[in-house]
């Protein structure tokens, strides 16, 4: 079966479906992205993603190109035509196309708008049960990784350096010392006094939607939650380090470097809360694909 992408306003088979040489979101990296999960047919957050979608495009100055109900429809249209039960779904806008220049073009132009879906959600439940590995590496991007644009250079490099070590993702640290998230996922602590720890949602992490999610199931199951910035030094003295994400879901680290978080083996926090947020993921109706906020 061939993939079906949503391009501009056609529905075409991947191998026919091309952007122009002259967008901005290829020269520039003038563009912003989401990926968000399809479980069971159903999306995941899916009000959530298109508000941070929204956020995006207006920090960037670009129009929405249509309603949050349009976007709906076609991301429904776009996961029914692949036959995703359990995948992702990829929503590129960008400012559109225009001769190479770098300011905004003066005429307007009509955003260029890219879905796509693909089938295959996260890693097994057994890397979960079993805890991962992640990578240090520096965290050298922009000053504005609120933002969630496709310009992830560093990302991937950072990514990259982790497969190289076996690791299944690279946490990222900032010169000063503090962690601020992963290359593709936020970044979490639990201390000795079993405080849950996660950078804030200022400029220098994406604010997950899965993070936002987690946030609510942990402060609902009664544990102490705080925004906070924390080191490395912390991750190598926490009695529990995970991370979040729309594909990860909630991911125990059961090692840092070359150096084992606590005992080694997946924390029971991390575990408590994989499981909370795997059920409601479990419980999510038709009602998901409402574009008014849900909660968990
Ligand atoms: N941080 C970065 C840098 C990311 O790319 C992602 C994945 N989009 C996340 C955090 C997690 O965000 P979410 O829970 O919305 O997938």
């Amino acid at each position: 079966m061939s993939h079906i992408a949503y391009v501009n306003g056609r529905y075409l088979p991947q191998a026919q479906a091309f952007v122009h040489i002259e967008d901005r979101g290829y020269q520039f990296g003038d563009a912003v992205y989401e990926v968000t999960c399809i479980w069971n047919g159903r999306p995941v957050d899916h009000a959530g993603h298109l508000q941070r979608l929204r956020r995006s495009l207006s920090e960037l100055r670009i129009a929405m190109p249509m309603s949050e109900a349009a976007f709906s429809a076609i991301i429904r249209e776009v996961v029914r035509r692949n036959r995703v039960k359990k995948g992702t779904v990829y929503i590129q806008v960008g400012r559109g196309v225009s001769p190479r220049n770098h300011p905004f073009p003066v005429k307007h132009i009509r955003p260029s708008v890219v879905i796509t879906a693909k089938h295959g959600a996260g890693p097994s439940e057994a890397v979960a049960q079993a805890g991962v590995k992640v990578a240090v590496q520096p965290d050298i991007r922009w000053g504005r990784v609120d933002i969630k644009t496709v310009g992830l250079l560093p990302n991937a490099l950072a990514k990259q350096a982790a497969v190289e070590a076996k690791a299944f993702e690279a946490l990222l640290v900032r010169e000063d010392g503090t962690v601020t998230e992963a290359s593709a996922s936020n970044a979490w602590l639990v201390t000795k006094d079993k405080a849950i720890i996660t950078h804030p949602a200022t400029n220098k992490i994406l604010s997950g939607i899965t993070r936002a999610t987690v946030m609510k199931l942990a402060k609902q199951a009664g544990y102490t939650v705080q925004e906070r910035a924390f080191t490395l030094d912390e991750v190598y003295a926490a009695k529990e380090f995970f991370l979040t994400g729309t594909t990860t879901f909630v991911m125990p680290v059961v090692q840092v470097g070359d150096r084992p978080v606590a005992n080694g083996s997946p924390g029971e926090t991390a575990l408590r809360l994989r499981q909370m947020y795997i059920d409601y993921v479990n419980g999510l109706g038709d009602e998901a694909w409402s574009s008014a906020v849900q909660s968990p």
